[in-house]
């Protein structure tokens, strides 16, 4: 089934995902939250809690993609709540960029975890995962229409520009691609969490900073 008046390419990669047949026929964000909830066109809706769907400004200038919902998302339902999210809202703060005024979304929107003890550790989605999801997340993008898509991290930059692309040597690069909009990839959050030193932390914070405020002085000047 073709999405109906929404405009964009179809996502690649073969097969049409399941989760097509679910896009509503006349979509507006919150109808998209309501059907997602119901997903089942990848086996992640058995392990995930919730769907997590993305949040923001309905008609934001600007929307992030991470990876997946993490342990705190799948438990509130929300997509950067976790300590990505807070790292986020505190690079987003020092760059100038409101988080009101920005949509965030996920390339999965389900959790990816395995059991480690007591803990839920996460797993990166495949391919076939990341394609299932694919309807969701280009249904928000052409509801929401950014101007600027942020890609954070290597699972969301790859879902948009190709298996190929490499966040290491594209990062803070403005990126045109027909059939969507201008795109950002950077980091995602969660690698500087993981920095092994507080010095090394604190580079690799800065240079995310950098990255969203040259997005920041894009968007003023579009
Ligand atoms: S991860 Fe995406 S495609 Fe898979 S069940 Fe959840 S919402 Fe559906």
């Amino acid at each position: 089934m073709e999405q109906p008046g929404l405009g964009l390419e179809p996502s690649r990669g073969g097969q049409q995902s399941p989760a097509h047949e679910l896009i509503p026929q006349t979509p507006n964000l919150s109808r998209l939250r309501d059907a997602a909830a119901g997903c089942r066109a990848c086996d992640l809706y058995k392990t995930g809690t919730q769907t997590v769907f993305g949040a923001g400004a309905e008609h934001a200038s600007v929307m992030f993609v991470g990876e997946q919902p993490g342990d705190r998302e799948d438990i509130e339902g929300k997509p950067f709540v976790g300590p990505a999210g807070r790292l986020l809202d505190e690079a987003l703060e020092e760059a100038g960029i409101d988080r009101t005024r920005v949509y965030i979304t996920n390339a999965v929107k389900h959790f990816k975890w395995k059991p480690q003890g007591k803990r839920r550790l996460h797993q990166k989605p495949n391919a076939a995962e990341i394609s299932a999801c694919r309807p969701w997340l280009d249904s928000e993008i052409a509801l929401v229409k950014p101007r600027i898509l942020v890609l954070l991290g290597a699972t969301a930059a790859q879902a948009l520009l190709g298996r190929d692309f490499r966040v290491s040597l594209q990062r803070g690069q403005f990126i045109e691609r027909p059939g969507l909009p201008l795109m950002m990839a950077t980091v995602h959050p969660s690698s500087i969490l993981r920095a092994p030193d507080d010095e090394s932390r604190e580079i690799e914070m800065q240079a995310f900073v950098q990255d969203l405020k040259r997005l920041a002085q894009r968007v003023k000047g579009s």
